[in-house]
Formats: C-alpha cells, sequence, structure tokens
C-alpha cells in the first residue's frame, strides 16, 4: 500500500471551562467547533501550579456507557470507587476506567508543589457493551513501555502496538491506539494507522508539522492544539525550530448514534431516562 499521509484537517484551540466541584481546565471537545470525533467522546487538559484551580477536585459521580483515561503528567490524583479501587494516579500513570452499566467514583487532585498536570480521555462504548460489568485497569508508569525510534524520538505506549511491542493497556472494544510521543528540534514520527480509524493528535508542547512536509495545506501547528487528521494510512509528525510533545490517539468509530447527558452517554434517550431513574431509585449500582 502506498503512504496517504494524514495531515491536520481541523485544528481546534482548547477552551477554558469549570468542571467537578471547580477545577479549571482546557477543553477540547465537545467544544462549538468539535463535538464527537467517534469513538472520543471527550478530552481535557488540566494543568496549573495553583492548587486553587484544582484542589475542589471532582468529588463522588457517577459514569453509565463510556470509559474514562486518565494520564498524568506531573502530580498526584487520587481516587475511589463503587467497586472497591482507591489509590493514587501519580506522573507517568494512566487510570483505564470502564464505567459499563455504572459506577461511582471520586478524583480529587491533593496538593503539589509546581505544576500538576494531566490528561482525561473519554471513548465510547458500543450499545453491546453499554450495560457491561465496570472494570477498571491501573497501569503504573514502569509498566508502560518507551520506545526510542530514532535519535531522541521517544514514544511512551499506553495502548495500541509499536514496532512489535504491545501497549499494557488491553481488551478495549475502540481498539486504541493511545501514545505520548516527544520529538527533539528536526524529529520524525512516522507510524502507520488503521485506513478506517479516526486519528487525533494533541499536540501539547512546542510545535509542529502534520503530514507530508511540502504538501498543499502543511504548515506548522503550535501548542495547545487538538489536531483532528484526515483519512490516510500514515501519521507523519516534524518537530521544526522547537521540541514537541504530543499524543496519538486513534480508535474505530463506533457508527451508532450518541445521547449525552452530562457523565453518561448512551445510544437512546430512553436509556438515558433509564439511567436517571436508577439513580433516583438506588438501582445504579448493582
Ligand atoms: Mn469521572
Amino acid at each position: 500500500m502506498s503512504p496517504e499521509f494524514r495531515k491536520a484537517l481541523e485544528v481546534v484551540r482548547p477552551q477554558s471551562v469549570m468542571e467537578g466541584a471547580g477545577v479549571r481546565l482546557k477543553r477540547s471537545f465537545p467544544t462549538y467547533s468539535l463535538d464527537y470525533p467517534d469513538p472520543f467522546l471527550l478530552f481535557d487538559h488540566f494543568g496549573s501550579d495553583d492548587p486553587a484551580d484544582y484542589l475542589k477536585g471532582f468529588p463522588m459521580h457517577p459514569h453509565r456507557g463510556i470509559e474514562t483515561v486518565t494520564y498524568m503528567l506531573a502530580g498526584v490524583v487520587s481516587h475511589r470507587d463503587s467497586i472497591g479501587n482507591a489509590g493514587s494516579i501519580r506522573a507517568g500513570d494512566v487510570q483505564w476506567m470502564t464505567s459499563g452499566r455504572g459506577i461511582l467514583h471520586e478524583e480529587m487532585p491533593e496538593p503539589y508543589e509546581g505544576k500538576m498536570e494531566g490528561f482525561q480521555l473519554w471513548v465510547n462504548l458500543p450499545a453491546r457493551l453499554k450495560m457491561t460489568d465496570p472494570s477498571y485497569q491501573e497501569i503504573v508508569s514502569h509498566s508502560i513501555p518507551e520506545i526510542e525510534i530514532d535519535k531522541g524520538v521517544k514514544i511512551r505506549l499506553i495502548a495500541g502496538s509499536l514496532d512489535g511491542v504491545m501497549g499494557p493497556v488491553v481488551g478495549i472494544a475502540a481498539e486504541p491506539q493511545y501514545l505520548d510521543v516527544s520529538l527533539p528540534v528536526g524529529g520524525v514520527f512516522s507510524h502507520t494507522v488503521e485506513q478506517e480509524h479516526t486519528v487525533l493528535a494533541y499536540l501539547y508542547r512546542g510545535q509542529a508539522l502534520f503530514g507530508d512536509e511540502g504538501a498543499p495545506g502543511v504548515t506548522i501547528i503550535k501548542a495547545p492544539a487538538m489536531i483532528v487528521l484526515s483519512e490516510g494510512n500514515l501519521v507523519r509528525v516534524q518537530s521544526k525550530v522547537e521540541p514537541a510533545r504530543f499524543l496519538l490517539m486513534s480508535g474505530k468509530p463506533m457508527l451508532e448514534p450518541i445521547v449525552r447527558y452530562g457523565p453518561f452517554v448512551m445510544n437512546t434517550r430512553e436509556e438515558i431516562e433509564q439511567t436517571l431513574k436508577d439513580l433516583r431509585n438506588g438501582t445504579f449500582i448493582k
């Protein structure tokens, strides 16, 4: 197959929002300009050196019908949930939580000296798995393979495969790839992706060029930016004047209707109404 470079189709500038009990964060979607890059439902970038921006956290709240993926760069988030998990997510760690039919959890950032920073991604569950058992994968930093594909081009492989190495997150319906890529000045990252997958890049440091250099419409993009990549089978990213860091996320579109209501994402209005009824009746957690 000849290489077909994916280039930036849409560049979304994250918007400031307040979430949880009062946490300031930058949201790339859902926003006015980008709603639902199927199968991904939400992407938030949190980070501040002022604890007042995050200490109120996300007290006990429910989820149904989705997966939430938390990846920490710096700082500590303490968590506990209705299926008996409790602990801390620290720098470099990932928590991949499958809510299925219902989970209640708490996500509380701890006071941290310096800038605490991380990301939360929501991945949809297909209709057949929306009411599955809740589950949870905790991936500590040292179990995430770090691969140097070229001089200074480093990849932390959270989910998916690269050079025959598999990331630690497995068994996810959207067949996701989740990579954290660091590029030095002049570094190039080339990676084959599934033709039919939705592919996003969240550039969170520096600047980079996505696609075939010199091709029409391929220009340098500056962080922070959520980049929706066009169709193709090859992702190519090159940093030019400064180092860059970005998350590469790919997933198989579900091609199903969605109805969202806060922390619940189902396929129909009736299922959302049932969810609210379950919460009222105390039957949400089984
Ligand atoms: Mn949550």
